[in-house]
C-alpha cells in the first residue's frame, strides 16, 4: 500500500504509523472509542509519517482493498 505523502510523495505504508479510526462526525463517544471501522468501503483514519517528515496525516481508505483514497494534513499541523 503505497501512502502519498504531502511531504514526501508516495512511500510505502511500513514508514507510517496507524494510529486510530477517526469517527465520522456526529458519532457517540462510544463509536469514536470502539468504532474500527465506520463504513465497510470507507474508513477515515489517522496516521502519521514516522520514519518520514513526522507529519500527521488524515487518511481515507477502502478497508477492504487498502486502497488509499485520499491523503489530507490534519488541519493545523505544519500550517
Ligand atoms: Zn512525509
Amino acid at each position: 500500500m503505497l501512502i502519498d505523502c504531502p511531504f514526501c510523495g508516495p512511500r510505502e505504508s511500513y514508514e507510517f504509523q496507524f494510529l486510530r479510526v477517526l469517527a465520522p462526525s456526529g458519532a457517540d463517544a462510544f463509536n469514536e472509542v470502539y468504532g474500527r471501522v465506520n463504513r465497510l468501503d470507507v474508513s477515515m483514519e489517522h496516521w502519521q509519517h514516522r520514519h518520514g517528515c513526522q507529519a500527521w496525516l488524515i487518511i481515507e481508505r477502502n478497508p477492504s482493498t487498502a486502497q488509499v483514497l485520499s491523503v489530507t494534513l490534519l488541519r493545523g499541523d505544519r500550517s
